[in-house]
């Protein structure tokens, strides 16, 4: 098994981790950035970032993931790709004996750290009903962006009432012939401008204070069960593509023994994105932050470098 040694260890490179990896080499701090696929995040599968403040043109996703790994490269910075860390632990170290606070463990390789900042993201959630798991990659998507070429000429069906959602059905009209958005709510959650293209589009039909019950198919999906909440009543519908976007579940799993998570499991964080535990911080989609966005994980990088290297600096002092 191959040891390294290094100040900080970064987890993931989306917007968070590739952030926190340039203000960490700017503090002149050792570190290893490792992700799990490759680097980019979420962003990767985005298709328009119309927010970021300083890109007025219609940025893919991709492009800004790639703006970000270019520019890290630029000061020297690799990701390690393919990387999954399977555990990390207290290894007991601080000032006196000078060994070091945290031990990661993954693919071969243990690494000895003194901090460690979480930018591992969040994975879309599920409907949890049944057909679900047996329909997903046959008709039950997470991904527009991937899938919706598919679709052409079709009808499909988006779930969920957040930014998320009203995006990707609005994407989706490029393609399907009719896009069903199958909200819980009469109301959406979503941004205004959102809303409004949504309502103006003839393509997208709301089915409104609505669930999914049921998937069904043979071989791929070919129905839904749908319940009207308000009216009590169950019917199917035929869809040959469903998207859902109903959230996120954060990918806390690796501390969760370690730091605080809160109800929905997202890490606790002050806003000098530390944990309960010190010498782990965390940045973006994973933590309990009001905004999930390029421009909130980017900056919650840096402040964690900042706050990362502070803290290193405290343990030789
Ligand atoms: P979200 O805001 O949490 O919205 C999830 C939606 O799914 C809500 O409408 C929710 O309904 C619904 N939902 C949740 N659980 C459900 C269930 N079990 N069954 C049916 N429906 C369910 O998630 P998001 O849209 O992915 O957005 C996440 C974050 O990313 C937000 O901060 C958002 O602003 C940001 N974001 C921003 C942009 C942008 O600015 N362009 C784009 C994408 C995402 P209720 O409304 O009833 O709770």
């Amino acid at each position: 098994m191959q040891e390294v040694k290094t100040d900080l260890m970064i987890i993931g490179a989306g917007p968070g981790g590739l952030g926190a990896a340039l203000y960490a080499r700017r503090a002149g701090l050792s570190f290893e950035i490792v992700e799990k696929k490759i680097a980019g995040g979420q962003i990767l599968n985005t298709e328009f970032i119309e927010n970021y403040p300083g890109f007025k043109g219609n940025i893919s996703g991709y492009e800004i993931a790639q703006n970000l790994v270019e520019h890290c490269r630029k000061f020297n910075i690799e990701v390690r790709e393919y990387f999954a860390v399977d555990s990390i632990e207290i290894a007991g170290g601080r000032k006196k004996d000078k060994s070091y606070n945290f031990k990661c463990l993954g693919d071969e390789r243990l690494i000895w750290t003194n901090a460690i900042i979480m930018a591992t993201g969040a994975n879309p959630d599920r409907l949890n009903v049944e057909g679900e798991s047996e329909l997903i990659g046959r008709g039950i998507s997470f991904c527009a962006t991937c899938d919706g070429t598919l679709y052409k000429d079709r009808e499909v069906a988006v779930v969920g009432g957040g930014d998320t959602a009203i995006g990707e059905a609005i994407f989706l009209t490029k393609f399907a012939r009719k896009v069903y958005i199958i909200h819980r709510r009469d109301e959406l959650r979503a941004v205004e401008i959102l809303k409004n293209r949504a309502f103006k589009n003839k393509k997208i039909k709301f089915l409104w204070s609505s669930v999914i019950e049921k998937f069904m198919g043979k071989d791929r999906l070919e129905e839904v069960l749908i319940r009207n909440k308000k009216e009590d009543k169950a019917y199917k519908l035929k869809v040959d593509g469903v998207f859902e976007y109903i959230g996120w579940k954060p990918n806390s799993e690796l501390v969760k023994n370690l730091v605080k998570l809160d109800k929905k499991n997202f890490i606790i964080t002050n806003s000098q994105m530390e944990t309960s535990l010190p010498g782990i911080f965390a940045v973006g989609d994973v933590r309990n932050t009001p905004l999930r966005q390029v421009i909130t994980a980017v900056a919650d990088g840096a402040v964690a470098a900042m706050y990362a290297d502070r803290f290193i600096y405290n343990l030789g002092h």
